[in-house]
């Protein structure tokens, strides 16, 4: 197994009250060196779960209920608390969705680089501070000495991402997890940032784990995706195959939402995800679905190869009929 992340049937369960939030069900997916997989879906399908669940970030109420993770074929729920503290610094950088908690306010942003650089690199405080400088000249913060000495607060919103990425960067990770890497950043600003990782990706020859609500931004930088739904992967393929023949009902959906030429209008599935509390027994989208039938809504769904292509898979039974009558943009 040559995978740096292979994820096997995992599923995260959050417990509220006297009831638990199935937030995860039954995830697979592998990530490979140099290879960037996107995660796509709507507010609420699950996306951030899985990244945590991934370096055992869970909160007190989380926890896996089943499946397994394995890093470079090491399992990561047998780790010990040392281990993973190594495994979270040296081997697996994660870039939460909110910026906030990725940055401390009362540290310098050159302190916080020279921290992580000395907790993972053998080095002196001066050849830390170098290799700061470095890191911030490579994510293109326009004056890296004077840009060490400020505090987060003193830069603004898309320079504050540059220097989250600086960090997740200074420890050489072999796998980054970027979750909406580019939210609350104005447009012209997400361009660049994107642009950014393109490259940082493209050098430093790390693998990925891309997580956004934007399909663009998975069609610009990933070389495969999975689209979640309530908390499963309803579809998964190269980007290529994916957005050229979307095999689930979903992720035309999902594709039909975007804007279509002249038209800037965004146009969203109609509904919303059910209460995760209670998972029906048949398909997940079955009651947004224009295509479902009593045996979609009734019975359980599996995976199957869309057109025998072993690494195009879509968790629909009407797959067929849904690649011959696409979900279109005015359908909505
Ligand atoms: P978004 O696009 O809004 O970031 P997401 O796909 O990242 O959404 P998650 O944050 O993983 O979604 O949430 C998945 C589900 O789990 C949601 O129903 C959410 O309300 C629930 N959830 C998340 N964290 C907790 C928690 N700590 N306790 C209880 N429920 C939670
Ligand atoms: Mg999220």
């Amino acid at each position: 197994d040559q995978s740096v992340l292979s994820v096997t049937d995992l599923s995260v369960e959050y417990l509220t009250g006297d009831s638990s939030v199935k937030a995860v069900r039954d995830v697979s997916l592998h990530i490979e060196p140099g290879e960037t997989l996107g995660i796509a879906g709507e507010s609420g399908s699950g996306k951030s779960t899985l990244a945590l669940a991934i370096l055992r970030y869970l909160g007190d109420n989380g926890q896996i209920t089943s499946g397994s993770i394995n890093y470079e074929g090491q399992s990561i729920l047998e780790l010990s608390s040392a281990e993973l503290k190594e495994l979270r610094g040296n081997e697996i950088a994660h870039v939460p969705q909110d910026p906030n908690t990725a940055l401390n306010p009362s540290m310098t942003v050159g302190e916080q680089i020279a921290e992580v650089v000395r907790t993972h690199r053998d080095v002196t405080r001066s050849e830390a501070m170098e290799q700061t400088y470095e890191v911030l000249q490579e994510v293109n913060l326009p004056d890296p000495e004077t840009n060490a000495s400020q505090y987060p607060h003193e830069l603004s919103g898309g320079q504050q991402q540059r220097v989250i990425l600086a960090i997740a960067l200074a420890c050489q990770p072999r796998l980054l997890i970027l979750d909406e890497p580019t939210t609350g950043l104005d447009v012209t600003t997400q361009a660049t940032i994107l642009d950014l990782i393109d490259e940082l990706i493209e050098e430093w020859d790390t693998s990925v784990l891309l997580i956004t609500h934007n399909l663009g931004v998975i069609n610009q930088i990933s070389d495969r995706v999975g689209i979640m739904y309530a908390g499963e992967i309803m579809e998964m393929g190269t980007t290529e195959s994916v957005f050229s023949s979307p095999a689930n009902p979903y992720t035309q959906g999902l594709l039909a939402s975007l804007p279509q030429g002249d038209d800037r209008r965004l146009k969203p599935i109609p509904g919303q995800i059910g209460d995760l509390r209670r998972i029906p027994n048949g398909c997940v989208f079955a009651e947004r679905c224009e295509f479902a039938t009593d045996e979609c809504r009734d019975t359980p769904v599996e995976k199957v190869p869309v057109n025998d292509d072993p690494e195009h898979l879509t968790r629909c039974k009407r797959w067929e009929h849904a690649l011959e009558n696409p979900i279109q943009a005015d359908s909505q």
